[in-house]
């Protein structure tokens, strides 16, 4: 089968000829129909994070077809519509029983520590794969699988309650998606914050109200649209220390501000003023549970969610055509998703 792999970081992708991967018992075969490309997989191909082991073959949000299914596999059969949990854990240690699996010892993602949907097949076990509803096409059921089930994990762990308000920081992919969840769960008022006039006016259409960051602080004038009070939840989804420490300044009493994007760098909190006067709450974000990707495609069925602004366009399984929208994603020049459509 074609797949699209990492041979060496830092080098462009290379398309190569590999045997379609054999099934093991507990396995499924899944021909790909969409993979997305995600801003991740830019950061893989340049070294940022490591991949291993290379060659690899890239791509963690995939939906497609099962093909084949292994002797003791119970929940799938051939042909049905499927998309994939990005992590491969192990299901009976300590995390993986208690629900925890982000954090399994031997937890693989796709894509990264496992080859992943850049080709014709995938191999997954069942425990990672869910059966995607025939309301959701194949492109949206890829990257759902990534960016708005992280949105969604992220509120869930913000503890988000009806009638709270919430700041959402950066309005890309996540940003759009949490902002949707977040109304689903009866938010009172989402702010948007972010620099990107059409990525503001895309919040506002999904019923935000849009923070210029480019003009004023967004700190004052959440502070102002609150009457002072500021808001329960905050969402920082750019990864920026000053995007971090607005998130937690954002704040009312006992507010939660949510960290999901990713940096090495510290960021500054004012310990009394900004956090213990307020019984104000930090927590981080890692990936998302096997648990709450039902309700996720639940949402994605019912329109709730509805990506379908999201995608911009499609690729074939070539990689030239890839490694153009990496390139693009390194440089911030893609205003959407592109997936490839094998
Ligand atoms: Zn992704
Ligand atoms: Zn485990």
């Amino acid at each position: 089968m074609k797949a699209i792999r990492l041979i060496k970081s830092g080098s462009p992708l290379e398309a190569q000829e590999i045997a379609v991967p054999r099934i093991g018992a507990r396995d499924v075969l899944i021909r790909v129909r969409a993979a997305g490309i995600c801003h991740s997989d830019a950061h893989y191909r340049a070294g940022v994070s490591p991949v291993e082991p290379l060659p690899l073959t890239l791509g963690h949000e995939v939906a497609g077809v099962v093909e084949k299914t292994g002797v003791d596999v119970a929940g799938f059969t051939v042909g049905d519509r499927v998309c994939v949990h990005y992590l491969v854990t192990c299901g009976h240690c300590v995390f993986c029983a208690a629900g925890t699996e982000q954090f399994c010892r031997t937890a693989q993602m796709i894509g990264k520590h496992r080859d992943g949907g850049y080709a014709e097949f995938i191999i997954v076990p069942e425990r990672s794969v869910f059966r995607l509803p025939d309301e959701i096409p194949f492109e949206q059921g890829a990257i759902l699988m990534c960016s708005s089930a992280t949105s969604l994990h992220a509120l869930n762990k913000a503890r988000l309650r009806s009638g709270e308000t919430v700041a959402i920081f950066g309005v890309g992919g996540l940003g759009i998606s949490a902002l949707q969840l977040a109304r689903h769960f009866g938010a009172a008022e989402v702010f948007a914050v972010d620099i990107n006039p059409g990525k503001l006016e895309l919040a506002e259409r999904f019923g935000a109200i849009p923070v210029d960051a480019s003009v004023g602080h967004p700190v004052a004038k959440i502070q102002e649209l609150t009457d002072g009070r500021g808001v329960d939840v905050a969402l920082e989804l750019v990864g920026l220390p000053v995007t971090m420490r607005q998130a937690v300044q954002s704040l009312a009493i006992l507010g939660r501000a949510a960290l999901v994007g990713l940096t090495r760098e510290t960021f500054e909190v004012a310990s009394y003023s900004e956090l213990l006067n307020k019984e104000a709450e930090v927590i981080g974000v890692s990936d998302h549970l096997a648990s709450e990707i039902p309700l996720l495609l639940d949402l994605a069925r019912t329109g709730k969610v509805d990506l379908s602004h999201g995608i911009i366009a499609t690729v074939p399984l070539e990689a030239r055509a890839v490694n153009g929208v990496l390139d693009r994603l390194e440089k911030f020049d893609e205003d959407g998703r592109v997936v490839i459509t094998p």
